[in-house]
Parts: structure tokens; C-alpha cells; sequence
């Protein structure tokens, strides 16, 4: 796509069949362009920035809408150019026609995130906070939400920037030994340099691990519910949702396939999917309900183990988990349904009593004990689920990475720490390390965009929607 920057976008921000729609428009001469079709009491190329007008849009002199235009001048707005946003009525038709006169007079239709990358662009936002952005408007919990606004407002720009300029200076200290390199001469304490980058490699690092975190925060945490067929895991996750989303049935392996269904925990979001069993059968599709309940027990955070028989030993769960082995990153609960039917026994009565997180060695210990039917035991089930996931970091404001991109740049800036560090170890000249350390600048300037590309912006913007 060739953007030219120079023109005047139009696009929708909100979606149509609403009372209101949104219609943004940016550029040099969005204000003139909106005059022409405008008739409100004072004419906007006449008034001040961040004020609002009531008027009407006309087409030839027919009224099309009665609307409130918001104006905006460069640079105090999103875009840093001059903006318009008419508040129009969120009919398709109405929207359509103000689209289309603006269109006529030059106008163009924006490009998907075309306004933010604008923003970005005129230097309102860093690219880090542009994605956060998108982030802002995807969220879909309490949590979700804590981490892309911490992010959208520049807290996690500016701790980037410090670690940025604390490398610069040492940069520049080492280039500084260049220019006297006949004379031989060490500005740069090199004790202090590797304190310095240090510091610089273990706040990346933690960064950098605040992705597990973020992610979950930001996906939702996956939490599998397998077991055996009819142990009651249908019934679970409805009781868990409390809706009737999976489908419960006497007969066995009625869950052929996945059904996932979220519940919202205390700001997090979960995401429960409801498993086939692992029992060997002939029957083709339950073979694929089978071979997805692998996929998702691979993939989940936390995994529910149900049984409905408080006996159930050890080794006929391991015998049931087939060829899944939990990764270090897994958590396994044990869950055993159905005590209205024998009992709650030694029925666990508080998180604290259970030995948890279990791993698949320890996983015949304990268990929480519920009945899906009568909802006894339940709200156990949910404070361990909320234990798994300690979201207060994100309401606090830390910094925390939730972006892909981020945490890959992360990676390949602490690489390049470690290098830089063993160099200094070494005892490189100091070209050489400087060059290491440039490395790692590059990686952290390129999540901020103080280093970008074509290629990385289209990426980037083309994933927004239009009118973004
Ligand atoms: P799934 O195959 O593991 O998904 O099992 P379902 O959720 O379809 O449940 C199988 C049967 O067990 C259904 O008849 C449920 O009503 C019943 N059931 C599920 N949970 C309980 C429970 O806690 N107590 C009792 N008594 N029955 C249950």
C-alpha cells in the first residue's frame, strides 16, 4: 500500500446502526473540506481548537443530518493535523451519504489504523503506545484493560527510554575512546560500564518475563476441564460460566468436540474448554474430539482433572493423561465431581487445605471436591483458579509486556546484552562493544519505533481496523 500522508482521510470510528456514528476526518484540509458541507453558526475555519459545533449537513442544500462537529487544529490533536469528528446519526444511509460528499471533495477513505500510524508518525505516541491503542479497544477485562492502559499512557515507553539513554552513554563514552585511540586511553571505567549494563540486562529480563504474565492477562488464562467421559465436565464448565453453553448428555462422549466458554474472575478472563476424554475408542469422530483434547490440554495454562470417584488412584489418571505430560508452566488440579452422590468426605474447605499447584507426580494428592450438579464445593474451585493468576501487578501500573512483538525485540536485546557483557569480559576494544551495545539499541528502539520500517509500520497498522 503506498500511504501518501499528505491527504485528508475520512472514515467511520464507530460502527453503524447506533444512535450516534462517529465520522473522523484528518489533514491539512479536513476543517476547510468539512466547511464546505457544514452549516453551523460560525464557520470552523473562523474557530478555536477542541471546540464543538452544533449544525447541519447539507447536500445542495438539502439537509442531510443534523450533527455536532468537534474541531481540532494542528497540531492539539490525535493525529497532530487538523481533525474533525461529526457526531452524526448512526444510520448506514446518513453515514454513507457524509461520507460520499466529503469523498467528492477530496477527501479519501482512510486505510486501516491510517489515524493512529498518523499520530505515530507526527510523534503524539510511540509505536509501543500506538499498538496499546488497539489494545485499549480489544480489552475485554479489568486485567486486560490495566495492562494496555499503563502501556497507552507511556509508562512503559519511558522506562525503554531510560534504559535507552543509560546504553547511549556508555556508547558515547566508548566512541568518545575512539577518537584518542592512538593515545591509548580509557574514559569508560569498564568496571562501571558492566554495573551499568548490568542493571540495563536484568530490567529487560524482567520485562521480558513479564510477558507470561502479560500474555495470560491479555488472552485470558486457557484452563482445560478433561477427564473421562460423563464424569461430569459439561456440567462443570456450565456451573463454571454459569451458562448452558457446553452440552451435557448421559450418553458417554457426548463433548465430541472443544466447546470453550469465558467467565470473568475477578477482572480476568478465563477461557474454559471443555474436553473430550482420552479413552480409546473406534468411532472416528470422537477419535478427532480426542485428538483436539490433546491440542488443548498442550496448550492450556491450567488443567482440570475430573473424576467422579474420590478413589480414583494415581496411576489410573496417569493412565488417562495418555501420552500428555504437563510442562513446568502447567498447573493440574484434580477435581472430583459428584460428592452429592457419596459424600463430600474429607472434603477440602478452604484453598489452604489442598496442596496446590499440583505437578503430574503429586497428582494423586490432594483434590477439590465439588458436585457440578448442586454447586457445592464450586466457589473452592474458582479461588484456586483465581490463585493461579495474580493480576495486582497490572491494577498497581507496573510495566508489564503483553505484546508479541515486544517480547521478541526483549529476547534479542538481552542477547545482545549478554554479548555485550561477555565482550566486556573479554576485554574487546572498544569498537567492538560498542557495536555489541548499538545491538542492543536497535532492539529496544525498534519496539518504541525510534527504529522502523515500512514494512514493520504496515504490519503493524494494517492488523487495525478502519477508522482507528
Ligand atoms: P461429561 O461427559 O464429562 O461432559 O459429563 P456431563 O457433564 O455430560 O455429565 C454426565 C452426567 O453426569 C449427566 O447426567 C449429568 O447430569 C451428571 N452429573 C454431572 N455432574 C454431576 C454431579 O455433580 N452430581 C450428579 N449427581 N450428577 C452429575
Amino acid at each position: 500500500m503506498i500511504y501518501n500522508d499528505n491527504d485528508t482521510i475520512i472514515a467511520p470510528a464507530t460502527p453503524t446502526g447506533g444512535a450516534l456514528c462517529v465520522i473522523r476526518l484528518s489533514g491539512e484540509r479536513a476543517i476547510e473540506l468539512c466547511d464546505e458541507v457544514f452549516e453551523g453558526r460560525k464557520r470552523l475555519a473562523e474557530s478555536k481548537t477542541a471546540t464543538a459545533h452544533y449544525g447541519l449537513i447539507k447536500d445542495e442544500g438539502q439537509v442531510v443530518d443534523d450533527v455536532v462537529v468537534t474541531l481540532y487544529r494542528a497540531p492539539h490533536s490525535y493525529t497532530g493535523e487538523n481533525s474533525v469528528e461529526i457526531s452524526a446519526h448512526g444510520s448506514r444511509y446518513v453515514v454513507g451519504r457524509i461520507l460520499s460528499l466529503l469523498l467528492s471533495r477530496g477527501a479519501r477513505l482512510a486505510e486501516a489504523g491510517e489515524f493512529t500510524r498518523r499520530a505515530f508518525l507526527a510523534g503524539r505516541m510511540d509505536l509501543s503506545q500506538a499498538e496499546a491503542v488497539a489494545d485499549v479497544i480489544a480489552a475485554d477485562s479489568r486485567a486486560s484493560h490495566a495492562v494496555a492502559s499503563t502501556q497507552m499512557r507511556g509508562a512503559y515507553s519511558e522506562e525503554l527510554a531510560a534504559l535507552r539513554s543509560k546504553l547511549l552513554h556508555i556508547t558515547s563514552l566508548l566512541e568518545l575512546e575512539l577518537d584518542f585511540s592512538e593515545e591509548d586511553v580509557e574514559f569508560a571505567d569498564r568496571q562501571e560500564l558492566a554495573q551499568l549494563l548490568d542493571v540495563v540486562r536484568d530490567r529487560v529480563e524482567s520485562l521480558q518475563s513479564s510477558f507470561r504474565l502479560g500474555n495470560v492477562l491479555k488472552e485470558g488464562v486457557t484452563v482445560a476441564i478433561a477427564g473421562r467421559p460423563n464424569v461430569g465436565k459439561s456440567t462443570l464448565l456450565n456451573r463454571l460460566v454459569g451458562e448452558d453453553r457446553a452440552m451435557v448428555s448421559d450418553i458417554a462422549g457426548t463433548t465430541r468436540d472443544t466447546v470453550e466458554a469465558v467467565a470473568n474472575i475477578d477482572g480476568v478472563m478465563f477461557r474454559f474448554v471443555d474436553t473430550a476424554g482420552l479413552h480409546s475408542t473406534d468411532d472416528v469422530l470422537e477419535q478427532m474430539g480426542i485428538e483436539r483434547t490433546a491440542q488443548a490440554l498442550k496448550k492450556a495454562r491450567i488443567v482440570l482433572w475430573i473424576t467422579d470417584n474420590a478413589n480414583f488412584e494415581e496411576e489410573d489418571i496417569m493412565r488417562e493423561f495418555g501420552d500428555f505430560r504437563p510442562s513446568d508452566e502447567q498447573a493440574i488440579y484434580r477435581v472430583v465431581n459428584k460428592i452429592d452422590l457419596f459424600g463430600s468426605g474429607d472434603c477440602a474447605t478452604s484453598v489452604r487445605d489442598l496442596n496446590m499447584p499440583m505437578s503430574a507426580t503429586d497428582i494423586g494428592r490432594g483434590a477439590i471436591r465439588v458436585s457440578a450438579k448442586t454447586g457445592e464445593g464450586v466457589e473452592a474451585l474458582v479461588e484456586v483458579l483465581k490463585l493461579a493468576v495474580d493480576a495486582s501487578a497490572a491494577y498497581a501500573g507496573d510495566v508489564i509486556v503483553s505484546n508479541q512483538r515486544h517480547y521478541e525485540a526483549l529476547t534479542q536485546a538481552r542477547e545482545a546484552l549478554d554479548a555485550s557483557l561477555s565482550a566486556m569480559r573479554e576485554g574487546l576494544p572498544s569498537d567492538l562493544l560498542s557495536e555489541e551495545i548499538r545491538q542492543v539499541l536497535y532492539h529496544l528502539g525498534s519496539i518504541t519505533g525510534e527504529i522502523s520500517s515500512e514494512d514493520i509500520l504496515q504490519n503493524i497498522f494494517s492488523k487495525f481496523c478502519i477508522g482507528k
